[in-house]
């Protein structure tokens, strides 16, 4: 599973690995990080092979080599993405399966392929694993008689890596094959249709695996279905929230009236500034008309705290601030508003400041590009 920044889903308290998991190691330069919840894992693993009367090291390294499957599924989704120049933030590994955070996922021939390259390293696995085996002169099936053999450890693998391959490729989301799916039809039909018959042929299939769930009775395919059911709504929604601002411009969607604060100001005109007007995000500007930083509700009302209404703007206010030109695309705006919604992103032209984006003056263009297509 990999997962672009423009997901809402990644801008949660885990986007920047902080809190709940545990970096591991590094490769091609991507971190690695566990979540703390994969212990536990191992630990019910373990306790599990010592209630049944087998080895619990045994399960545990069994546990482990399949995670190792997993981390090299998603180094598979970076790997080709970074052919693409798409960076990759960070790599989780959940109980449940592991997320490659992408700065962005591209439309087109490389979304396809990027979705595609993570089911292909498992798949890529299994030959390795089947060729280990040829070689060892072991049967390709593995027998009763040998349960704790190396052998059988091998086709656990093997059948685990061919499971892999072909559970992501289950064309829904957020599977990898809802992707693949939704990759391919663009490249035949405008991308908003694509999206939508991707999404309607996920959702079916999570309807159909989840009645089989209930009438079977296997709650844990009840479960699985009702979370590529909503994966599916919500990936649906991102695509049309992208499709309204892909070819946009940052100047189309900034605000340009808003009111500015001078880093000497106090925070006491600050308040009343807030109090008076509808804006919640102050660009603080010197004598120069340089771009000092930004004073954000929440940052004002820390300084209030701190430090009374006598205090200065300058003390309180937000220095590292994300800027863009006026003809930067509004897509990476959305990115950038998606991963730290805080603060809004000032539009700088020629070193001035000309007007500035929130999140939720971003929404509003968003609305507004809905209607206008609905009834256009
Ligand atoms: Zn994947």
């Amino acid at each position: 599973m990999h997962e672009g920044g423009t997901d809402a889903r990644s801008s949660g308290p885990e986007r920047r690995g902080a809190g709940w998991s545990l970096q591991i190691g590094t490769a091609l330069g991507i971190p690695i990080r566990i979540h703390l919840t994969f212990l536990l894992l191992l630990l019910w693993f373990g306790f599990a092979a010592t209630a049944r009367g087998d080895s619990p090291v045994r399960a545990i390294v069994f546990l482990l080599l399949l995670f190792a499957c997993v981390a090299l599924h998603e180094l598979g989704h970076a790997a080709m993405a970074a052919r693409f120049g798409v960076r990759t933030r960070e790599i989780v590994l959940y109980p449940i399966g592991g997320v490659a955070r992408l700065e962005n996922i591209p439309q087109g021939k490389a979304e396809l392929l990027i979705a595609l390259a993570g089911p292909v390293t498992n798949l890529a696995l299994a030959v390795v694993l089947l060729v280990a085996l040829l070689a060892l002169g072991m049967p390709l099936l593995p027998g009763s008689e040998a349960a704790l053999s190396a052998g059988n450890f091998l086709h656990q693998l093997l059948l685990a890596n061919v499971v892999l391959f072909a559970f992501n490729l289950v064309p829904a989301f957020p599977m990898d094959g809802g992707r693949v799916l939704r990759a391919a039809l663009a490249l035949a039909m405008p991308a908003d249709r694509a999206t939508s018959i991707a999404a309607t042929i996920g959702q079916g299939i999570a309807l159909l695996g989840g009645a089989a769930g209930v009438l079977s009775g296997n709650w844990m395919l009840v479960f699985v279905a009702v979370f590529v059911f909503l994966g599916a709504s919500q990936e649906e929604a991102f695509f049309r929230r992208r499709a309204m601002v892909v070819g946009r411009t940052a100047r189309e969607a900034m605000i340009t009236r808003f009111e500015t604060l001078a880093p000497q100001e106090t925070l006491g005109r600050a308040a009343d500034l807030l109090l008076a007007t509808h804006q919640q995000d102050f660009p603080v500007v010197d004598a120069w008309r340089r771009v000092a930083g930004v004073l954000s509700r929440t940052a004002l009302m820390k300084g209030l705290a701190r430090e009374g209404p006598g205090g200065a703007v300058l003390e309180a206010m937000v220095r590292d601030v994300p800027w863009i030109e006026p003809t930067a695309d509004l897509e990476d705006v959305l990115r950038i508003l998606q991963t730290d919604p805080s603060i809004p992103v000032l539009v700088m032209e020629r070193g001035e400041l000309v007007g500035m984006i929130t999140l939720e003056n971003l929404a509003e263009f968003i609305q507004i590009a809905e209607v206008r297509k609905a009834t256009a």
